[in-house]
């Protein structure tokens, strides 16, 4: 865990289980922000994980076709066999894996996803590697599910990857998964095949380990760079690999909340269990919107991609130009991580002594009006995250902003 807060009302004992999750400090940001720009303030938020972009309009009607043609109950319980065929066609068009019909879940976002594979995995005291910087979901969710978080550091230096040294010996007898996220939510960064390779080598010889991958920024990537998925580049590992994907990103349908997976039957069906006595189906209007997402034109992801990569460019030549702070070029997702080492120890104009990433992040947001997430939210530090899906408009004057702010702080 990180800077969650507990939560702790009076009268009321939470269970053990959610005693050491919490509010993320994301959401926290987000709703500080939001106060302040309801007092008038007027503060550029770069904390949302969602693009700018509208939900393509063929998707869109799909949904309303789908209603007026009375799609509006129940479906089967881990997705419709259309949404499921619709998945088993990307994977083998886009992955070259293949999966059968059994071999597929849907669920209500990827997150739930994640949660189903868990709770249908885990038992107490079951090990989770996870490399730091991750999405914060993932360390509450394994331990939400009673499992245990193994975070492994890996900064800016080594790309922010695991590398196969750290993977050999973070593996003990109770490791249960390792989860890799590529292109990664928080830093951008992704694994290539020649990144996976010694990875999946290590898992190779460490039969008990599974691997899960999140899929989720597969279509985010940038510089001509080839995403790869595990389970095609080495089908000695399928049989053990969960490999998780959905639509928020790639088709702007944050919102419509599908996520999706391929992986061994005997998950699969346990993954539904959980789901059965937690959600039931996901909506049925979604997933009909989710069927044309997939079986759609895709041409309109290349220009989303160039856009989101003319904004990487912007902020990571802008954040380079500021002293203290130190920015890698991210080959996929909408983020960039920032080293901000060279501004702690500083102090702000208001006498305060930036200790830590938060501190940083804290003063962005007082002095700049400038919304940002500490590195120590997604478990490195000192670094700091941008989410640049918002207009390039915004995000020069968000860098302006940022670089006046660092020009203020004194030494010592
Ligand atoms: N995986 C990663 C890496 C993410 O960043 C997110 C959302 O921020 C998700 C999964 C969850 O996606 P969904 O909207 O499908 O639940």
């Amino acid at each position: 865990m990180t800077i969650n807060t507990r939560i702790e009302e009076a009268g009321f004992r939470p269970a053990s289980r959610i005693a050491s999750v919490g509010v993320s400090k994301i959401l926290q940001i987000g709703a500080r922000a939001a106060a302040m720009k309801r007092e008038g303030l007027p503060v550029i938020v770069l904390g949302a994980g969602e693009p700018d972009f509208d939900t393509p309009g063929n998707i869109k009607e799909a949904a309303k076709a789908a209603i007026d043609r009375g799609e509006t109950k129940y479906t089967a319980l881990d997705g419709s066999p259309d949404l499921k065929k619709a998945i088993v066609e990307k994977f083998r068009r886009e992955n070259g894996v293949d999966y059968a019909l059994d071999e597929v879940t849907v669920a209500t976002g990827a997150k739930q996803i994640l949660f189903n594979a868990f709770m249908a995995s885990l038992d107490p005291g079951d090990e989770v590697i996870i490399p730091t910087p991750y999405w914060t979901s993932y360390s509450d969710i394994v331990e939400i599910s009673g499992g245990v978080s193994v975070l492994i550091p890996c900064d800016a230096k080594a790309g922010f990857r695991l590398t196969a040294d750290q993977l050999e010996k973070a593996i003990t007898p109770k490791t249960r998964w390792v989860l890799l996220n590529s292109p990664s939510n928080p830093s951008g960064a992704a694994y290539g095949a020649e990144d996976y390779r010694p990875l999946l080598d290590v898992l190779l010889s460490h039969p008990h380990v599974w691997l899960m991958v999140d899929d989720m920024y597969e279509h985010i990537v940038y510089d001509g760079f080839r995403f790869v998925t595990p389970a095609a580049l080495e089908p000695r590992l399928k049989s053990r690999t969960l490999t998780v994907n959905g639509v928020s990103k790639a088709y702007a349908m944050t919102g419509w909340r599908i996520g999706y997976a391929g992986g061994p039957k005997a998950l699969i069906k346990v993954m539904a269990v959980i789901q059965s006595q937690a959600t039931s189906c996901p909506s049925s209007v979604s997933q009909a919107a989710a069927i044309e997402a997939l079986n759609g034109p895709q041409d309109f992801l290349k220009e989303r991609q160039e856009s989101f990569r003319r904004r990487r460019d912007i902020v990571v030549a802008g954040l380079n130009a500021i002293d203290g702070l130190e920015c890698r070029t991210p080959e996929g997702a909408f983020y960039t991580f920032s080293g901000c080492a060279g501004v702690i120890g500083k102090t702000t104009p208001k006498g305060r002594k930036i200790e830590a990433d938060h501190d940083f992040t804290d003063y962005l947001l007082e002095e700049a009006h400038v919304a940002v997430v500490p590195g120590s939210a997604f478990g490195l530090s000192p670094y700091f995250r941008i989410s640049y899906a918002t207009s390039e408009g915004e995000l020069i004057e968000a860098l302006a902003r940022i670089d006046r702010a660092c020009r203020l702080l004194t030494k010592g």
